[in-house]
């Protein structure tokens, strides 16, 4: 990697989504990154208000204006308050001041109306969606994650209408960026979708929300201090081309004076949601630019995915996806300390003779941890599938990994600097008031679950990880997950 510094370090404000395009076009010569869709993002207290000149320009910009303009305003069943006001009341009135036509769509999953708990993307509220926009002249959506995302997949089945979100809450990245997490068949899935055309951050309501909303928000960040080294490894061993420095150094600008801020999440300070809103907007560009999840899905985003799956298959429901990421990113951070202590001093010389990639026992790996979880074993099965192909591709790659053990000096050097002390994470938790412990989660996650899930997270898929590097190198031993596990803890000091 370069040494040379980047643009994308001096910007003064990453949501200015302009300069951004041209710092990151600056860093990408050979246009590998995807190209950056979303047109603006306004992170303010009352971004709300834009939505009038906002969806005027974009319609401008097609020859035709707001005034007798077919809007179809896309919202859940969930009222959402903004400074004592009815704010999916107030965007409706201020576009029909203005002279647009205003359908309100309330989308429905395939519970129906009268739903208990959270809407879903599933297939049922992705079709009906996608007949209430069809040959709308615009889309605004106001409202949360899902909601976003059913506007982003509703309009990209339909012609691509143009599509301004209202962003009501700081608890997912998924507003900013071309991708949308649905359910298909009761399971969460990434799908290619749309960039919006604006997203207008509304901070005023961002604080208002329900405060598990920025909870879970601050936890999913944590992965940005974990993930993209193991996205690097997966680079540095051939299992994955696409690294890119310049979505990562875009994550360390937001990523700087977290400490700060933590603390006023609790607090609920204007200052620190505006933080925690602007870190997770960027973060969506993040992802959306590097043309894949890798980015910001690692060992914690494993860890979380093997409780979702577990969690399934009892019949519980999902735990909150950010909550999940935000305790295991500490237990991440954590296996990146054991690596780093094991191959120091000369360890990484000797451990090439250590490196022991089995394919052929990758399915029955699979169906120890997970053959318990359905009756017929077909997610073991699944799991085996993918996990075996992760293993023959390392197994192939034998001598490329040997001479990035060679190099440890070189390449720890890179890593290290992408990982943040798991001791740092926990205490940012902390400080933030958010879920720093598996017991803490919903649903509780008791020590031998964590163990589990920790144990198991890199058998469920072909991503490479940190833990396959251990695992090859014989260090993802029951005393090593334990050693991670105790990064929780607040004297746990990982050897
Ligand atoms: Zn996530």
């Amino acid at each position: 990697m370069s040494a040379a510094a980047s643009p994308l370090l001096d910007l003064a404000d990453p949501t200015d989504v302009d300069a951004l395009r041209e710092a990151l076009a600056s860093q990408d010569p050979r246009s590998l990154l995807t190209p950056l869709g979303l047109r603006r993002l306004v992170v303010a207290p009352d971004a709300s208000a834009r939505v009038v000149p906002e969806l005027s320009e974009l319609l401008a910009a097609r020859g035709t204006e707001l005034e007798g303009a077919r809007v179809v305003l896309l919202v859940d069943a969930t009222p959402i308050q903004r400074a004592g006001r009815d704010l999916k009341d107030d965007v409706e009135a201020a576009l029909r001041t203005a002279g647009a036509l205003v359908e309100r769509y309330v989308a429905r999953d395939e519970h129906g109306e009268h739903a208990v708990g959270p809407l879903h993307a599933d297939e049922t509220a992705l079709a009906a969606a996608a007949t209430a926009v069809t040959g709308a002249d615009a889309v605004v959506s106001v409202g949360g994650g899902t909601i976003t995302d059913i506007g982003k997949v509703a309009t990209a089945r339909t012609g691509g209408a143009p599509l301004v979100v209202v962003q009501t809450a700081a608890s997912v990245d998924g507003f900013t960026d071309d991708v949308s997490v649905v359910l298909a068949s009761g399971v969460k899935k990434t799908i290619p979708s749309r960039w919006p055309d604006v997203v207008l951050g509304d901070l005023e309501t961002v604080a208002g929300a329900p405060p598990q909303m920025a909870a879970a928000g601050y936890g999913e960040l944590l992965s940005m201090f974990t993930a993209p080294a193991d996205w690097y490894l997966a680079a540095l061993t051939g299992l994955d081309e696409t690294f890119h420095r310049a979505p990562v150094d875009l994550l360390a600008v937001v990523g700087r004076g977290l400490g700060d801020w933590s603390p006023g999440v609790v607090r609920g300070d204007p200052e620190a949601f505006e933080a925690l809103t602007r870190a997770l907007d960027v973060r969506g560009i993040a992802t959306g630019v590097s043309g894949g999840t890798a980015v910001l899905s690692g060992v914690e985003h494993l860890v979380s995915h093997v409780l979702d799956m577990h969690h399934g298959a009892t019949g519980q429901p999902i735990g909150l996806h950010g909550a999940q990421v935000g305790v295991a990113s500490v237990v991440a951070a954590a296996a990146w300390e054991l690596l780093f202590s094991r191959l120091a001093d000369g360890g990484a010389a000797r451990a090439a003779e250590r490196l022991a990639v089995d394919p052929d026992g990758a399915r029955e790996r699979c169906r120890a941890a997970f053959g318990h979880l359905d009756a017929d074993g077909a997610l073991a099965a699944e799991c085996g599938r993918r996990y075996e192909l992760k293993l023959a591709e390392l197994a192939v790659r034998r001598e490329r990994l040997v001479a990035v053990l060679e190099r440890w000096d070189e390449h720890s050097a890179v890593l290290r600097s992408l990982v943040r002390p798991s001791a740092e994470l926990r205490e940012g938790l902390r400080a933030a008031g958010v879920t720093a412990a598996f017991s803490d989660l919903v649903p509780p996650v008791d020590d031998g679950l964590a163990r589990w899930a920790v144990a198991s997270c890199h058998l469920m898929r072909e991503r490479l990880v940190v833990v396959d590097l251990l695992d090859a190198l014989g260090w993802w031993t029951p005393a090593d997950v334990e050693l991670c596990l105790s990064a929780l803890e607040p004297q746990g000091v990982p050897a």
